[in-house]
């Protein structure tokens, strides 16, 4: 029998504040073992970091390294089940990411698929060396609705709220999922997580230009092109604790001026936009469960930094599994 069964005890009421990749994956994954879900979040989807990212499957300032290892590889997984899904907006991209010449592995290869090593022969890069993998890739203009959609569908309710306390959640349910980002440093005082502007610029992509992403993580300041559908996603910044969320028009210069010595094919592609956003950055992701005196169940999920998409739904059923084992110990009432 379901929990939705009818001699099966209802599942307690859950409230998970923020709207973002992380709080959608955790709701959906909640609702999934039959939880009552709500998700509270202040913003348009547009206006979450989420809208802006990339979306590519990389592990990018976030740590702890063995943790992020088990919530990429999991992530990864789910993420390349969505690909087979019509309409969810997620591919398998070909990746090429350059690395320091005598660089061995990234960390965290063991969480990605087979990696091929190119060399300079292979591959013209600025630094001698190179790797070629397949990752899934999330075009969020099609991704990030088809979430939401994927939730209510799933009977998940979808409320805009903007809390000035956790408590106000505690009022309508016993378990609080917290997964606001960088809303974090006021819904709990949290001194630890901070932003990390990050800019990128949305142009159309060429007729007929195939190519594979393209990373190269070894400067101060990142530079990615990622296409995705009809468009191709350039980047980028990694500006911390920057949060200027306007434009800034040299760093649009900066990066295409990346782009033009890079990849000539796309020096006279048309900008769609140029976007802005702020990673919610953590010395380590807070994914841990904290007692309340009055009973309740709060899990905190956020600082996923520049990976928010890569670890997602790998904390996911993280939150799932605490929840599980905190309403365990609590008595029934
Ligand atoms: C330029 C850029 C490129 C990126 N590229 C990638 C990439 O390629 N791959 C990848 O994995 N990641 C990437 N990221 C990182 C990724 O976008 C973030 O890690 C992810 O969006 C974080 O998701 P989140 O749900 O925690 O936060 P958010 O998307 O910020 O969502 C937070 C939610 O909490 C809500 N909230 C906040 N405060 C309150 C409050 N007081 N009351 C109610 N609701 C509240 C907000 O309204 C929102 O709904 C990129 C980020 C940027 C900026």
């Amino acid at each position: 029998m379901t929990s939705q069964g009818t001699n099966a005890p209802a599942k307690p009421r859950v409230v998970v504040v923020g709207a973002g990749a992380i709080g959608l994956a955790a709701a959906i994954r909640l609702r999934e073992r039959g939880h009552d879900v709500e998700v509270w979040g202040k913003d348009e989807p547009a206006d979450t970091v989420s809208a802006v990212a990339a979306a590519i499957w990389y592990p990018f300032l976030a740590e702890p390294r063995e943790r992020v290892l088990g919530w990429a590889a999991a992530t990864f997984r789910q993420l390349a089940a969505f690909a087979n899904e019509p309409h969810s907006g997620v591919c398998m991209s070909e990746v090429v990411e350059e690395l320091a010449a005598d660089a061995g592995p990234p960390w965290w290869a063991g969480a990605a698929s087979t990696i091929e090593h190119l060399r300079a022969a292979d591959v013209p890069t600025p630094h001698g060396a190179a790797i070629r993998l397949q990752v899934p890739v999330c075009d969020t203009r099609v991704h990030f609705p088809w979430l939401r959609q994927r939730l209510q569908a799933l009977g998940g309710r979808l409320v805009r709220r903007h809390l000035q306390s956790l408590d106000e959640a505690f009022a309508a349910a016993p378990v609080v999922v917290h997964c606001s980002g960088l809303g974090a440093a006021s819904l709990c005082g949290d001194r630890d997580v901070h932003p990390v502007r990050g800019q990128v610029v949305c142009v159309r992509r060429p007729p007929g230009l195939q190519l594979p992403a393209l990373i190269d993580d070894t400067e101060a300041q990142p530079f990615y092109v990622i296409p995705r559908g009809d468009q191709i996603v350039l980047g980028g910044t990694a500006q911390a604790n920057d949060d200027n969320l306007a434009v800034d028009a040299r760093d649009t210069q900066s990066i295409l001026a990346g782009v033009e010595a890079r990849v000539p094919a796309l020096r006279s592609a048309a900008i769609e936009v140029v976007k802005v956003g702020l990673r919610p950055c953590r010395s380590q992701v807070r994914l841990e469960r904290e007692r309340r005196a009055d009973g309740g169940v709060l899990v905190h999920d956020y600082g996923h930094g520049g990976s928010g998409y890569t670890l997602s739904w790998g904390c996911a059923d993280e939150v799932v599994a605490l929840v599980a084992a905190a309403l365990a110990e609590t008595p029934a009432g």
